[in-house]
Parts: structure tokens; C-alpha cells; sequence
């Protein structure tokens, strides 16, 4: 078999639609973010529109792709284990066609048909839309390998959503930042924003398919429009976030906005007005701090110190008081010390978060910190993580107890898939709820609930509270 490697330029033609008919079944694992979440769904409706159907699981599909994620060396190691078991597969079933895309491909290239010569496929995450050409040159007997830089083109129209609610909507990919820590610039790319009526256009499909809930995505999405042209009159960029919202907030059937990830160095006060303004805006704001002490903040050039964060997060909460605000935070940083790490925690306990994703730091490929002399054993990196974990659950269970008794809004998801008999949404503030399907309390003397279906608005008054979950009954 040869070799191709594609450097796909601006001119390249997005996913053809190649040869449908009947290709076979296929299997996607995703691993890591949203943006992951997102690209596989846009790279499922491209195979379904080649003909392929959805397989039932990834040992006897005829195509299996890994969508991968790098962020840290565990999800990584992960992907290898997952592709010995297929590899050893494709010895016996030549017809197996195997794709490893994401940033795993993107990171090591060629050098991943080295390690695993029965690849058919490895494509970075920029070239998800081209799935459908890369496997047409598969097809025609090569293994092929799309890792070069590529201007991401328009394709809307093909994604398979997971859910019939709720959809993602990617605004700006890549990533300009130099965090010392962060593999995602060198595995993403640089930003490239859509347009807005792109955005819009995507949105209004999915209205019209019955989707109720849209979240906006980008690795760091405050930048969004930074590298479209354009100034207002009164010299700002034409292109914000701020403007993209109220671009698209008048969709018809989008009941619920929402946006990620948000960066503190750039989040603006003109955005926190536009959110407490504008009615489908969601009051949940996902801002990663990375860690609560300064010094460590320089050393990961996150551009902000405490202070400001803290700043924002009071502005959110003088304008929109019950806003819930998530996080992500990174203990064990190089040369991260015990007072340093004592001064995460204590911002944990000030703020009060709804929700922190936590990670122990994980020294990657080509990222300056790696490099750094100051590593601090995994021993220390694992005490810190499981003694923040505690933290961030009892901050967690504590916001959780403003919601008992009150009455929440959910949009309905579907049913509990840990028991079917409950429904499964969500609150505005992005609390996962469950409620039962029957039994609902009454409501002016009648029973509620009787015809609940997915997509739905429903108040539910809570009763239970947990952590990160929420339980309750329907009251109309
Ligand atoms: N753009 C977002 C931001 O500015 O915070 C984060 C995107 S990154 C995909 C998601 C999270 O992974 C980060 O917020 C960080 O906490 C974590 N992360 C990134 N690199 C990491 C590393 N080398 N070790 C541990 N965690 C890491
Ligand atoms: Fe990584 Fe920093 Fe970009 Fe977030 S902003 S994706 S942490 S480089």
C-alpha cells in the first residue's frame, strides 16, 4: 500500500458526496471535549451520507474510527490500547477500514502508521469535513495521512446528532493562545472563525429539525471573529462573541443559548450586559481558572491574574445573581508549590462553583512547561487531585441546596437512561434534573406531565438534591 499525505490547501473540496449506497456499518469512540463531541457528529453524518450505516459495536463494524484526544498522556495511551485490539482484527478481516482523526492524528502523523502499520486513515482534526475524500483515496488502495494545515470549509448540512434537543455548533476553531501547558494550539491550529450567517443558517436548520437548545463552541470562543475583517464606526471589531449572540439570539424554536469555553483575559463586561439581556441566553458560564495563585498563572500565560477573574465573576453574579459558574482548574503545575496549590483550594471554597473539572498536569509533547525542571512526582500530583475532587463535590452539593423547593424550568432531553421510567433535562443554569414520568404533582387539581416529550419545557419543582444532579416533580 502507499502512502499519500495530504497538505490540503484553501481550495481543497469539502466532503464529497461520494458513492452512497449501502457501504457497511461503522463505529466512532470519541474521547475528550465538546469539540471532539461536535467533530464526530459532523464525520457520522458524512459516512451515513456515503452510504454507511450505524454499527452496534466497534468489534464487528466495517469501519472503526477513533476520534482522539490528547490533552493529557492517559487519553492518549488509551487510543493505542483501543488500536491494538482493532489492528489485530484487521489481520484477519482485510476489509476492516480503520481511521484514527483528532488530535492524537494530528500530533503524530506518519509516525502513527509506524507504530500501527494496518491504519488506513490518520486525519488531524482540521480535515474532519474531508472524511468523505480522504476515504475515497483509502478507497483507491492508499493509506493516507491529513495532518497539514487546512482552512476548515462551510459543511453544515451533514452532522448526526447525538441528541433531538440539544446541538452543538462549532463558531470558531483553533486556538491562538500560548498557554505552556496546552498541546491544543499545535493540534488544532490557529483560530478560524465561521461567519455569522453561516452560524445563523446552521442554527435555523436545526430549529426547523425540532432542536431546542444550542450550544455555541470554540476552544477559547471570546475570541470569536478576531480574524474577520471588519470595524465599526465606533473602532471596535465588527466580529465579537458579544455580537455573534445577538446576531442569532431571534432564531424561531431555539429556546436556549448557550457558549464555550470562555476565556478570563478576554471575557468583556459588553458580554456579560449582552447575556443578562438577551432572554434565550443560558445563566451558566463555563470559565477555567487553571489555578488560584498568580506567579503560577504567569508561568502558564493565561494573561490574567486572580483578581481580574474574581472581578468578572461579580460582575456575572450583580447582573445575573443565580448564575451557576463552572470551571476547569490544573493542580500539580511544574514548580507548583503547597502554598500555591493551598491558594487553588481557597478560591474554590470562595467562589463557590457549580461545577470544576479537575486535572492532575500532564507534561505534553512540544508545550514549554514539559521541558521544565521543577516536575512534581505523580505521588503529589494524585494527593492534590483527590484532596481538590473532595472540595469541588462539597462546593458543589452546597450551590445544589439553593435549588431545593424551588421551581426550575428543564428542557427535556429524554428519558433517564438509568431508569427509564424518570425523564432526564436540564436547568438554564445547566443542572442535570430528573424527573418521573408519571405521578407528577397536580397542578390546579390536574395531574401534570401526561404527554412530556423530549424537547419540552417543563417546570419541575425540586426535591432532592445532589451534587451535580438534581431531582424533582413536574408541576405544569
Ligand atoms: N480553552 C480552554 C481554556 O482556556 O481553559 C481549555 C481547553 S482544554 C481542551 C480543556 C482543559 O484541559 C483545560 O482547561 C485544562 O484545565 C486541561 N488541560 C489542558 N492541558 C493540560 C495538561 N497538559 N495537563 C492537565 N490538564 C490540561
Ligand atoms: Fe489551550 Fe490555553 Fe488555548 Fe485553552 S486558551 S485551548 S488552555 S492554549
Amino acid at each position: 500500500m502507499s502512502v499519500t499525505t495530504t497538505t490540503a490547501s484553501a481550495t481543497a473540496s469539502a466532503s464529497a458526496p461520494v458513492l452512497a449506497g449501502r457501504r457497511g456499518s461503522y463505529w466512532i469512540t470519541t474521547f475528550g471535549c465538546q469539540m471532539n463531541k461536535a467533530d464526530s457528529e459532523r464525520m457520522a453524518g458524512i459516512l451515513e451520507s456515503m452510504g454507511y450505516q450505524p454499527g452496534s459495536d466497534e468489534h464487528s463494524a466495517d469501519l472503526v474510527l477513533y476520534n482522539t484526544c490528547t490533552i493529557r498522556d492517559n487519553a492518549e495511551q488509551k487510543v493505542y490500547s483501543y488500536l491494538g485490539r482493532q489492528a489485530q482484527r484487521k489481520r484477519t478481516n482485510p476489509h476492516l477500514t480503520l481511521v484514527v482523526a483528532g488530535c492524537v492524528a494530528q500530533q503524530e502523523g506518519e509516525s502513527l502508521l509506524r507504530r500501527v502499520p494496518e491504519l488506513d486513515l490518520v486525519m488531524g482534526p482540521q480535515h474532519a469535513n474531508r472524511l468523505g475524500t480522504l476515504l475515497e483515496q483509502v478507497a483507491s488502495g492508499q493509506q493516507v495521512v491529513a495532518t497539514g494545515e487546512h482552512h476548515i470549509l462551510e459543511d453544515i448540512t451533514t452532522a448526526r446528532r447525538d441528541s433531538q434537543v440539544c446541538a452543538w455548533v462549532n463558531v470558531i476553531y483553533g486556538c491562538n493562545e500560548r498557554c505552556t501547558y496546552c498541546v491544543v494550539p499545535s493540534v488544532r491550529g490557529a483560530e478560524q472563525s465561521r461567519r455569522p450567517e453561516a452560524i445563523r443558517l446552521e442554527m435555523e436548520g436545526l430549529a426547523e429539525r425540532g432542536f431546542k437548545e444550542v450550544t455555541l463552541l470554540g476552544q477559547n470562543i471570546d475570541a470569536y471573529g478576531r480574524d474577520l475583517p471588519g470595524i465599526t464606526p465606533e473602532g471596535r471589531r465588527q466580529h465579537t462573541l458579544t455580537d455573534l449572540l445577538q446576531h442569532v439570539h431571534d432564531v424561531e424554536g431555539i429556546e436556549r443559548i448557550r457558549f464555550a469555553t470562555s476565556h478570563p483575559r478576554y471575557f468583556t463586561e459588553r458580554l456579560i450586559e449582552a447575556c443578562a439581556e438577551l432572554p434565550k441566553l443560558c445563566e451558566h458560564f463555563h470559565i477555567p481558572f487553571q489555578s488560584g495563585d498568580d506567579d503560577v498563572l504567569k508561568a502558564m500565560a493565561r494573561g490574567y491574574t486572580v483578581e481580574r477573574y474574581r472581578r468578572i465573576l461579580e460582575r456575572i453574579r450583580s447582573r445575573m445573581p443565580d448564575a451557576a459558574i463552572s470551571a476547569d482548574v490544573i493542580v500539580g503545575f511544574p514548580g507548583e508549590t503547597d502554598a500555591q496549590y493551598r491558594r487553588t483550594l481557597a478560591l474554590i471554597e470562595e467562589i463557590g462553583f457549580d461545577q470544576v473539572n479537575t486535572a492532575a498536569y500532564s507534561p505534553r509533547p512540544h508545550t514549554p512547561a514539559a521541558d521544565w525542571p521543577d516536575q512534581l512526582s505523580e505521588a503529589v500530583k494524585v494527593e492534590r487531585l483527590q484532596e481538590i475532587n473532595a472540595l469541588v463535590e462539597r462546593t458543589a452539593r452546597l450551590r445544589s441546596e439553593r435549588y431545593r423547593g424551588r421551581i426550575e424550568q428543564v428542557l427535556v432531553e429524554g428519558s433517564n437512561p438509568r431508569d427509564p421510567s424518570q425523564f432526564m433535562g436540564r436547568t438554564r443554569t445547566n443542572r442535570l434534573t430528573f424527573f418521573p414520568a408519571k405521578d407528577q404533582a397536580s397542578h390546579n387539581g390536574e395531574p401534570q406531565g401526561g404527554a412530556i416529550q423530549p424537547g419540552d419545557l417543563v417546570n419541575v419543582r425540586i426535591d432532592e438534591v445532589r451534587a451535580f444532579s438534581l431531582s424533582g416533580v413536574a408541576v405544569g
